[in-house]
């Protein structure tokens, strides 16, 4: 059942540490994305690199494995230097390395970037880092004060070079570059390869190997494909949601790892969903069960990881849920074409947390597929549904007669009219607390953590590269709501724009202003309940940015 891939390898074929493999399996990696598979070998072997292939697709572990397996943890020395444009891409590489050396310890790895204290970096420098993965601006300031030694790197990696560069950093990279020893072992990673980085290629890798992951031209089946944004913690809320609503036979149901997949098919079971997981680890005995449930109906939904669900051979799946965005594109392709074959209806259901809006972008962009915004159904939508649903079985049970036995029950309660008695009866049935308690999933404020501030932040010069939003300022969110403004990144606004406007025009403290989240047409910004009226009287139409706009209150979709 498992077709071979001959992009994709299994980590263990790699020759890799029984440490980092752990590490690699903890993490649910079930087999290594095609960049991987094609970059690992080559750094190993100590080439240069070229790496390039779409955002999402794996790139912090394609050079991260092999070059955290070079790391001497007994030399307290920067062995390695990574190169990163923002600050969010430092700390999250620095994490998922971190990860990665779980078993492996004495490997000390350090972000350092712009706005945060130097002197806190300079006495973790102090302590002996082996890895710096850093922001070139800060790495270059650490240099000329002498308190970043690289005279040890053998490893450099520019990561996301295409943005550095869009970024203004050419110069300070070539600065760092040159500092570094001649025998040095350099990768450069890319999504895109302008000539301006092949320049700095020829510049500065020694006759390196360009990896470039090709894709497939792709067909999309034509089957009806919505996306939902929904954040990471109410998902499940929103899978279970869906199904009530659409009440689909047979779904299937994606995650990103075994362990999501594990996670998910016992919360699903604990709602009293039938649910099984399908994954790697499961024994083919254990498979065929599996499949077998849900080929004969017995089972409802099945929770499946890309590499378990190729052997599917199910036709009739109504859906396809996408509860993790997919790895790469193929992926997508791939498991939605699992619905609407033998020429039936199907329909996937993408979630989209936070800043994956970007990556289905991205998808949606490589495939051409059409994916449409859904809308989350409400808990009022769900009660209709149930309602009518319920009604419907009623008017059936009636039209089959045989209630005589229940006739007498209702008979015997001679004291209440029939009226009252069928009314109390659907109240029991249909009534749901929960539909009247406030709607988590259309709760405001809806906070999407760093969901906008990737390229915000920075600064190159440090000058305000702090945190420029105050979304960490601890303010009672309950007392908060959230507005709309018809002004996006595509406008390039900045958070400073928004609460500059907010706090001059509508003389309100900046400090009392929350959240700002700006998506690529609009931008949602928290603020206290009670200046509401007073900002919306202010300025409900106003510039900014020298683009007129309008500030409204952000309706939960319904
Ligand atoms: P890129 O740098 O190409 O944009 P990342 O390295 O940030 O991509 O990886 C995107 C996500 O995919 C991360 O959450 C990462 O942990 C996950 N990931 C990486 N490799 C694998 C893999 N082999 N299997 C499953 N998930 C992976
Ligand atoms: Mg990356």
């Amino acid at each position: 059942m498992n077709q071979t891939n001959p992009n994709k390898q299994n980590f263990q074929e790699m020759n890799l540490s029984p440490e980092i493999l752990r590490a690699i399996e903890d993490m649910g990696f079930e087999e290594a994305t095609p960049i991987q598979s094609q970059c690992i070998a080559q750094i190993q072997a100590g080439k240069d690199v070229i790496g390039q292939s779409q955002t999402g697709t794996g790139k912090t572990a394609a050079f991260g494995i092999p070059l955290l397996e070079r790391i001497d943890p007994d030399f307290p020395k920067v062995q390695a230097l990574i190169l990163c444009p923002t600050r969010e891409l430092a700390i999250q590489i620095s994490e998922e390395f971190n990860k990665l050396l779980r078993y492996r310890k004495g490997v000390r790895v350090l972000p350092i970037y712009g706005g945060q204290p130097i002197e806190r970096q300079i006495s973790a420098l102090k302590k002996g880092v082996q890895v710096v993965v850093g922001t070139p601006g800060r790495i270059m300031d650490h240099m000329e004060r002498r308190t970043l030694k690289l005279s040890e790197v053998s490893i450099a990696v520019l990561d996301e070079a295409d943005e550095m560069l869009d970024m203004g950093f050419r110069d300070d990279i070539e600065f760092i570059l040159e500092k570094l020893r001649e025998d040095r072992q350099t990768l450069l990673f890319s999504a895109t390869m302008p000539k301006s980085i092949l320049d700095l290629t020829i510049r500065y890798q020694n006759n390196p190997k360009h990896i470039t992951v090709i894709r497939n031209t792709l067909t999309v089946p034509s089957i009806e494909q919505l996306y939902f944004e929904v954040r990471e913690s109410l998902k499940l809320e929103a899978l279970c949601r869906l199904i009530d609503v659409e009440s689909p036979t047979l779904s299937l149901v994606f995650c990103n790892t075994k362990k999501r997949v594990d996670e998910l098919t016992e919360q699903l079971q604990g709602r009293g969903y039938f649910a099984e997981s399908l994954h790697g680890d499961l024994k083919q005995m254990q498979r065929d069960s599996v499949m077998r449930k849900f080929r004969n109906r017995t089972l409802e939904i099945l929770v499946a990881t890309d590499v378990a669900a190729r052997g599917i051979d199910v036709d009739d799946i109504d859906i396809v849920f996408n509860y993790d965005l997919p790895q790469d594109e193929e992926y997508y392709i791939h498991r939605i074409g699992r619905t609407g074959r033998a020429g039936r209806e199907g329909q996937s259901f993408t979630f989209v947390a936070g800043r994956e809006i970007y990556k289905l972008r991205e998808i949606m962009r490589h495939t051409k597929a059409q994916i449409k915004r859904g809308k989350m159904p409400t808990l009022i939508d769900i009660e209709e549904i149930k309602t009518r649903q319920f009604t419907e079985k009623i008017k059936t049970i009636m039209e089959d007669g045989h209630l005589s036995k229940y006739a007498n029950i209702v008979e015997s309660l001679g004291d209440y009219s029939t009226m009252d008695i069928a009314a109390a009866l659907f109240k029991f049935y249909l009534h749901d607390e929960d539909a009247e308690a406030e709607d988590v999933l259309f709760e405001e404020p809806r906070k999407f953590r760093n969901f906008d501030d990737d390229r915000g932040f920075y600064d190159k010069n440090d000058k305000n590269g702090k945190h420029s939003k105050n979304s960490k300022s601890g303010k009672n969110t309950k007392n908060m709501v959230r507005l709309f403004i018809t002004i996006g990144k595509k406008d390039k606004v900045q958070p400073r724009d928004i609460v500059g406007t907010i706090a001059n025009e509508a003389n309100i403290s900046g400090g009392l202003i929350g959240n700002i989240d700006i998506y690529e047409d609009f931008t949602f910004v928290d603020v206290p309940k009670n200046t509401v009226n007073k900002i919306l009287s202010a300025i409900s139409t106003t510039k900014i940015k020298n683009k007129k706009v309008k500030i409204e209150w952000a309706k939960p979709r319904r």
